[in-house]
C-alpha cells in the first residue's frame, strides 16, 4: 500500500512567519503540516487523505514554489518521531527498561541456545553481573544443517523464563512459525524474528498482532527497502513495538561469517526513528571481533547490542567460535556506556539532522 503525501517546496529564503502562515492554513483544511528546513531548502510535508486534492490548489499559495505528489511505500514505518520502546522491568525496583531515543545502550546477552535448567540459570546471573539488561537465549533454533541441534523448543522457553525472572531481566527469543508463537508468547518478553524469517510474512502478520515488542532481524540479504516493508507488516498488524537489529548481511567475504552493515544503523535510524540495536555475535562468528565491532555500532549509534555469551565458549552446543566469556561481555558493557555518554551530548542533534534529509530524499520526485 502506498499513501499519498503532498511535498510543497517553498520559494529560495521564504522568511519564517510566512512559511509557518502556510503550515497554519493547511491544518485548518484538517491536514498535517510539517515544515522541514534543510540548508538548500524548505519544504512542507502535507500528509492526511491528499489523494483526492488538486495540487492547483496548494500551488496558488504565495510562498509555494512547486508542489510534488509523491507516495511512501511504508507510510506506518517511516517516521521522524522517535519511537523508544518500553520493556516490564523484572528486576526488585520493577523499574521499565527502554530501548532507543535518548537511553544508554541496552545489552542483550546470553547463550545462542538454552541448554539446560542450570546453564541458562547460571549464566543468566553472570551475564547480569556483568552488565547486560536482557536476557537471550535459544530455544527454537534456526540450523542451516539439519542435523545439528534445534534447541529444547518450550521447555527451552521455561527454563530462560524461569532464569530470566530469577535474575531480574526481560527475556528476548527466537520463533520461527505462528505456531511457535503461541507455545513462547506466555514465556517471553520480546518475541524474536530472526534474519531467516524476516521473509516469514504470516509469522509478521502473527506478531503484528499480538502486541508484544519484537525484535526483527534484518534478512541475511536483505536490502533496506525489504527490511522496512518486513516491519510494515508488523505495524500494519497494529503493533508498533518494533527493535530493529543489524546482524550481518552476506557478501563476497568469506573470512567473517557475515559483512557488518554498520551504515544501516544511523539510516535506519533516521526512516524509521525505531530503536535499532547490533548483533556483532552473527555479524562477525569470530570471537576477537565481538569487542571492536560493538565499540563501532555503540559510536555510529545503535541503541544496544546483542551478544552471544557462554561460560565455557568453547563447549557452547552451537556458535561456540562466537561465543565470549561472561568477563569479557563485562568489558564490553562498560565501554559501550562510556562511548555513549562521551558521543551523546552532541550526537542527538546529528541524527535529528540527518533524519530529516533522509525523508527529504526518499520523497523526491
Ligand atoms: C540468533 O540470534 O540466535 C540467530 C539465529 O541469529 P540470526 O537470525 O541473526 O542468524
Ligand atoms: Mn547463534
Amino acid at each position: 500500500m502506498k499513501v499519498s503525501v503532498l511535498l510543497l517546496v517553498l520559494e529560495p529564503l521564504l522568511d519564517d512567519k510566512t512559511a509557518l502562515g502556510i503550515v497554519r492554513s493547511i491544518e485548518e483544511m484538517g491536514l498535517k503540516g510539517e515544515l522541514v528546513r534543510s540548508a538548500a531548502q524548505q519544504v512542507i510535508f502535507v500528509e492526511g487523505d491528499v489523494r483526492a486534492l488538486s495540487t492547483h490548489k496548494f500551488s496558488q499559495i504565495r510562498g509555494v514554489a512547486r508542489v510534488v505528489r509523491t507516495s511512501l511505500p511504508c507510510p506506518l514505518t517511516i517516521s521522524d518521531s522517535e519511537r523508544a520502546v518500553t520493556l516490564p522491568g523484572w528486576n526488585s525496583d520493577s523499574r521499565t527498561l527502554t530501548i532507543g531515543g535518548a537511553t544508554p545502550p541496552v545489552v542483550m546477552a546470553g547463550p545462542c541456545s538454552v541448554e539446560s535448567r542450570e546453564h541458562i540459570s547460571d549464566l543468566s546471573a553472570r551475564v547480569k553481573a556483568a552488565g547486560a539488561h536482557v536476557l537471550r537465549g535459544g530455544a527454537f533454533k534456526p540450523r542451516t544443517s539439519p542435523y545439528e541441534f534445534d534447541g529444547l523448543a518450550q521447555e527451552g522457553m521455561r527454563f530462560l523464563f524461569d532464569a530470566g525472572r530469577k535474575s531480574g531481566m526481560p527475556v528476548v527469543s527466537e520463533v520461527m512459525s505462528p505456531e511457535q508463537l503461541q507455545c513462547a508468547i506466555e514465556f517471553v518478553d520480546v518475541v524474536q524474528i530472526g534474519a531467516r524469517n524476516m521473509y516469514n510474512y504470516e509469522l509478521l502478520k502473527e506478531v503484528g498482532r499480538t502486541g508484544k515488542p519484537v525484535l526483527l532481524k534484518r534478512g541475511i540479504s536483505a536490502t533496506i527497502d525489504e527490511y522496512l516493508q518486513a516491519i510494515e507488516y508488523i505495524m500494519l498488524g497494529g503493533n508498533n513495538r518494533v527493535i530493529l537489529c543489524e546482524r550481518g548481511i552476506r557478501t563476497f567475504e568469506t573470512r567473517t561469517r557475515n559483512t557488518l552493515d554498520l551504515s544501516a544503523v544511523p539510516l535506519l535510524k533516521s526512516l524509521t526513528g525505531l530503536p535499532v540495536i547490533v548483533d556483532p555475535s552473527h555479524a562477525t562468528g569470530k570471537r576477537d571481533l565481538i569487542r571492536p565491532m560493538s565499540r563501532a555500532a555503540i559510536a555510529c549509534g545503535a541503541d544496544g547490542l546483542m551478544i552471544e555469551v557462554h561460560a565455557d565458549p568453547d563447549r557452547s552446543i552451537s556458535d561456540s567460535e562466537q561465543a565470549i566469556t561472561p568477563s569479557a561481555l563485562a568489558e564490553i558493557c562498560k565501554e559501550a556506556r562510556i562511548i555513549y555518554d562521551v558521543l551523546s551530548a552532541g550526537d542527538m542533534k546529528t541524527h535529528d539532522a540527518l533524519r530529516r534529509s533522509t525523508l527529504l530524499g526518499a520523497a523526491s520526485p
